[in-house]
């Protein structure tokens, strides 16, 4: 790419997303940083379709950050019940406090600062400075990189974290120069949405790009290759045994995850390893003929690096003993406002007819 390709680069993206870009969503109204970070978290690893419904709802009950610092854990994740994802409701939470407690409830406006932030990594805080601050610093997400990756013909291993580095300095030389109070967001939301709906995945729509002129994948016809990164992750698979258990006064017992690992503090019906030891602990719950026991139809659930086949098991009767050491019981008003993972909430909706 020539130089004076090279520096049209910004100045066509900011003049296409005025045009062709996205404008008129909610978090684009505002360069309140509570509510960019907000729709930035939930928008990583989700569409903006699903965001939109929780972001409003998110607003309407924690309308600034000391609100969300103030809240117990609980209510945080039963709102982002559905988002998937819950490390960053977790950390959005930690981030929340962090921001009250260290810096008196109001954002930092560098990237460099926000960085330091629970689950604000580089390229998040890169978005936040940039839409709320103009700051003039890079975003690198996965549309992103796929933009800019093609746009230069860079065709090294991001696995290798100095070809990553490389990148990183191409996305800020890129940047734009003059006018940064309003060509920064524009920039950022341009690559953000060229990312999103031009230079896709699979087919770029590359007769529809403002860069296609300067654009080596798109001069080479070979976009789909990049980006260029060689480590594949391994899915494994696990499978899991759950005991849904029922007392008599028709409530179900919910113990809290552990601190780390899958829906690492969310309340679960415990969870067991095979058939045999969910068995023992039911045999301990007393006289075995008040119990009834019945297999459910088990089913996958598929999370990011792992497939989770789970096999639940429906108990009810008069339990003497408690089934765990930690956790309660719960009735079916109250497991819609805790933290509870998607499928367990299905789980405990489907099976209700037979638990009431
Ligand atoms: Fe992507 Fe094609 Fe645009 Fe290049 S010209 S950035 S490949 S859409």
């Amino acid at each position: 790419m020539s130089a004076t390709e090279h520096g049209s680069v910004a100045e066509r993206v900011v003049a296409w997303q005025s045009t062709h870009g996205r404008n008129h969503l909610p978090w684009q109204q505002t360069r309140d940083p509570y509510r960019v970070w907000l729709s930035e978290i939930m928008l990583q690893q989700t569409q903006v379709a699903t965001v939109l419904d929780y972001y409003a709802r998110f607003l309407a009950r924690f309308p600034d950050v000391r609100a969300l610092a103030q809240a117990g854990q609980d209510e945080v994740m039963g709102l982002w019940s559905g988002l998937g994802y819950y490390t960053r409701a977790r950390n959005l939470h930690r981030c929340a406090q962090q921001v009250v407690a260290e810096h008196g409830g109001v954002f930092p406006d560098t990237a460099a600062v926000l960085a330091t932030l629970p689950g604000i990594g580089r390229s998040t805080a890169g978005a936040i400075a940039a839409f709320c601050f103009s700051e003039r610093v890079p975003i690198l997400d996965a549309n992103v990189r796929r933009v800019l990756t093609r746009l230069l013909g860079f065709d090294k291993d991001l696995a290798s974290a100095g070809n990553e580095r490389l990148l990183w300095e191409e996305a800020q030389a890129l940047l734009p120069r003059k006018n940064l109070h309003a060509a920064m967001p524009r920039y950022t939301q341009g690559l953000m949405d060229l990312g999103a709906s031009v230079c896709t995945p699979k087919m770029p729509r590359c007769g529809q790009c403002p860069l296609a002129s300067g654009c080596a994948a798109s001069r080479a016809g070979d976009a789909e290759r990049y980006p260029v990164k060689t480590r594949r992750l391994v899915r494994r698979s696990e499978s899991w045994q759950l005991l849904v258990l029922r007392n008599p006064g028709g409530r179900v017992w919910l113990q809290r995850r552990p601190a780390a690992g899958i829906w690492a503090g969310m309340h679960c019906v415990p969870v067991f390893a095979d058939g045999a030891s969910l068995m023992g602990c039911v045999a301990s719950l007393g006289d075995a003929s008040r119990i009834s026991c019945n297999e459910l139809q088990p089913f996958l659930h598929v999370l990011t690096h792992r497939d989770l086949h789970l096999h639940p098991v429906l108990v009810a009767g008069d339990i003497a003993e408690r089934p765990t050491e930690d956790g309660g019981w719960f009735g079916a008003d109250e497991w819609h406002s805790i933290g509870l993972p998607a499928p367990i909430r299905k789980l405990l909706d489907s099976t209700q007819a037979q638990l009431w």
